[in-house]
């Protein structure tokens, strides 16, 4: 975590102690939900999905873990969850949130784009931490699948 901007740094610590989206909204509607672990970490997710049609609705969760793990989880509700975003904008999120993740720091974030999940940019120089930003990504995807 040394080398992540102390800006960012701040930004991460700030998400993980106010998580946003946290506490599984009621399954009503078209809902899926998603549970994923990182064994490496130690990390946990439920990540609950609920759609308005081809719109998600909100994205809520419950985890454990490290704070790169809860803070990604928090951005990533507040980036999808509650703005009417097409499923289709959200899985083309996904894609780039992991294209720039596993790019060891060569492709950054856009803020414009990601909001505060732009803050994690720094964690692709750290391979061991990269599944740590990517789980509730990850659980995300699936629950697009599922739902
Ligand atoms: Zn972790």
């Amino acid at each position: 975590m040394s080398g992540l901007d102390a800006l960012y740094q701040d930004l991460i610590l700030d998400h993980a102690k106010h998580p946003h989206g946290y506490g599984l909204a009621d399954a009503e509607g078209r809902t899926a939900d998603v549970h994923q672990r990182n064994p490496v970490c130690g990390d946990e997710i439920t990540l609950r999905l609920r759609l308005d049609g081809d719109t998600v609705r909100d994205v809520t969760w419950e985890g454990a873990g490290c704070s790169i793990s809860q803070a990604s989880a928090s951005m990533l509700a507040s980036l999808v969850g509650g703005d009417g975003m097409p499923r289709a904008t959200a899985s083309a999120l996904i894609d780039g949130f992991r294209a720039s993740l596993r790019s060891r720091g060569t492709i950054p974030l856009d803020e414009e784009r990601f909001g505060d999940a732009a803050a994690l940019s720094g964690v692709s120089k750290y391979t061991a931490r990269v599944k740590c930003a990517m789980l509730a990504w990850v659980a995300l995807e699936e629950a697009l699948l599922l739902a």
